[in-house]
């Protein structure tokens, strides 16, 4: 099986390396010509153009920012789509609007191309790991034909449901995230103006109901303040953005959800759009007029 791979980014690169440890055949494209210059010196081969990579592959990855960006890949001026053979599938990883998924789906059916819409979570550390969590939409034969390769590059592999499937239950997912991040952030602003160091009660509480994954992984960068990202709060922004469009097209009310999307998008205002989302801490230190962790 020959796997092309399109969008070598944070997330990307580490995924793409994985497929190729696996043992498949990777041929990819990314505009960022440094990347494809280190992939090539592991094995990867290098296309010019995302057509490039269509007309020699049999599966195609891709990994991009937002659906702007899968849709120029697949359709735009040399798209994958025109170099795709019929009979051959998209496995599209990047977290995007569910029903753009559908409408990308609905265009490669034409062709006889078949999508499955299967982004990702866990970020950079597990996407290096092989460990990231992959929900899946889209045809179950497909689903099955693929899931060794999808498995490569994961620690676990869920099919949700249909095309779009898979990011609904993204959205879901960083709904979740965006508020343990603020609800943490509120806790510690807490803390520090009560003179309770946020270490110790990080210490205390990570293993009773208030632990989680996003405490594990967030409250140790924000008591060292080291908000390298890690998930950028632009991203986040995108999501939460898509999970807005989609609850308002089909009649669901997120109230949580808007008012998070306005303390990222005050974070991006501020000058910190490239920040990790663990910076929504500096959203509360602002108001609060009090710096949690490290002096
Ligand atoms: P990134 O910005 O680091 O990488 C995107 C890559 O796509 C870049 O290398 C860029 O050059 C390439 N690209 C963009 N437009 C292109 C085009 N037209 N042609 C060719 N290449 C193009 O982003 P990332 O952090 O790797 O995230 C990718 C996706 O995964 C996003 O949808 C994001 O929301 C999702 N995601 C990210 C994380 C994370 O922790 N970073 C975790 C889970 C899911």
């Amino acid at each position: 099986m020959r796997v092309g791979f399109i969008g070598l980014g944070i997330m990307g690169k580490p995924m793409c390396k994985n497929v190729l440890k696996a043992g498949y055949e990777v041929i990819a494209y990314d505009r960022n010509i440094e990347v494809i210059e280190e992939l090539k010196e592991v094995g990867v081969k290098s296309a010019l153009n995302p057509k490039e990579v269509g007309e020699n592959c049999d599966v195609l990855i891709t990994m991009l920012p937002n659906s702007p960006h899968v849709k120029t890949v697949l359709f735009g001026e040399n798209g994958a789509a025109d170099g795709l053979k019929p009979g051959s599938v998209v496995i599209d990883m990047s977290s995007i609007n569910p029903v753009e998924s559908k409408n990308i789906a609905k265009t490669l059916a034409e062709k006889e191309i078949y999508l499955l819409d299967a982004p990702v979570s866990g970020g950079e550390p597990k996407a290096i790991d092989g460990t990231i969590s992959v929900m899946v939409g889209g045809n179950k034969e497909i689903f099955e034909k693929y899931y060794d390769l999808i498995k490569s590059m994961a620690g676990s592999v869920v099919r949700v449901g249909d095309v779009g499937a898979g990011n609904t239950t993204k959205l879901a997912n960083q709904i979740i995230v965006a508020l343990n991040i603020a609800a943490l952030s509120e806790a510690f602003i807490l803390c520090e103006k009560a003179e309770v160091d946020p270490q110790l009660v990080f210490e205390a509480i990570r293993g009773g109901l208030a632990g989680s994954t996003v405490m594990n992984a967030k409250a140790p960068m924000m008591i060292e303040r080291d908000f390298k990202p890690g998930f950028r709060i632009d991203l986040h922004i995108k999501d939460l953005q898509n999970a807005l469009d989609t609850s308002h097209s089909i009649n669901a009310s997120l109230p949580l959800t808007a008012q998070i999307m306005e303390i990222l998008q005050a974070l991006k205002i501020d000058g910190k759009g490239e920040s990790d989302h663990s910076a929504i801490v500096n959203y509360y230190e602002k108001i609060n007029n009090i710096t949690v962790g490290k002096k």
